[in-house]
């Protein structure tokens, strides 16, 4: 129901807690995060409020700058800690807000190539998918299009990927995604309310829109693929 996303230059996790409770107004049901250490990702994930996350992180934290959290409202599988986001499969990792509306067919087609699944819900189908063209060869911005290209229903998704940790991929179609402009530091909330203790820069995704994060840059292809400025508008929220 609510994502962030923050490619940065502190430790990332507190940042990512903080961010979704200013998310916590919108319901969910469960929550997690994921960032990448050394170039691998790892998980956290709760059930209930935010405070049994923020609670497994004092036993198990999570180091890294770059990371990606949700707030969750199951529509497909229960609200379980498996079936919490970020979903991942090999390298791909996501969270996603919506209905994927076309999962099941895309979920035959992937146990076709002999994929499987350790969740009910449909957003496991957009990591595998990913995962799926990553196989084929294509480099993690590509898989992350194509897959993108696939879906059916309304969606905001972020991606983040296992050893690249200045790249982040956000798309939009249906469900609000704003980004955000840091110094040296790039972010992407479901609203700009979520980002504002970290910036008031903020460029708005439209409709069918893609993205490329990096920490210095945001690059953005409209539902044509054309590429596209978007503008960036400073915005006045109280932080
Ligand atoms: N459909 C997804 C799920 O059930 C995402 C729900 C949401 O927007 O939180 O996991």
């Amino acid at each position: 129901c609510g994502i962030v996303g923050i490619l940065g230059s502190h430790e990332v996790a507190p940042i990512l807690v903080e961010a979704l409770k200013r998310l916590e107004y919108r319901g969910y049901d469960s929550a997690g995060i994921a960032t990448i250490n050394d170039k691998v990702l790892d998980r956290r994930r709760a059930v209930g409020k935010l405070v049994n996350l923020s609670d497994l992180l004092v036993h198990e934290p999570l180091a890294g700058k770059s990371g990606i959290g949700h707030t969750r409202w199951a529509t497909h599988g229960a609200p379980t800690t498996s079936n919490a986001h970020p979903h991942m499969a090999g390298t791909v990792s996501v969270v996603h807000n919506g209905i994927i509306e076309n999962f099941k067919e895309l979920r035959e087609e992937l146990a076709s190539h002999g994929m499987s699944f350790e969740t009910e819900t449909d957003t496991e189908t957009v990591a595998l998918l990913c995962q799926h063209y990553k196989n084929e060869g294509h480099a993690s911005a590509e898989a992350a299009r194509k897959t993108v290209e696939r879906l059916d229903g309304a969606f905001a998704l972020a991606f983040l990927f296992d050893g690249e940790e200045d790249l982040m991929i956000a798309a939009r179609k249906g469900s609000p995604l704003a980004i955000g402009h840091g110094e040296g530091e790039m972010y992407v909330g479901s609203d700009a309310f979520a980002l504002a203790p970290l910036t008031d820069q903020i460029t708005y995704l439209e409709e069918g829109d893609f993205a490329i994060l990096t920490r210095t840059s945001l690059q953005i292809w409209d539902s044509n693929g054309n590429q596209i400025n978007r503008e960036k508008r400073q915005i006045q929220l109280d932080a």
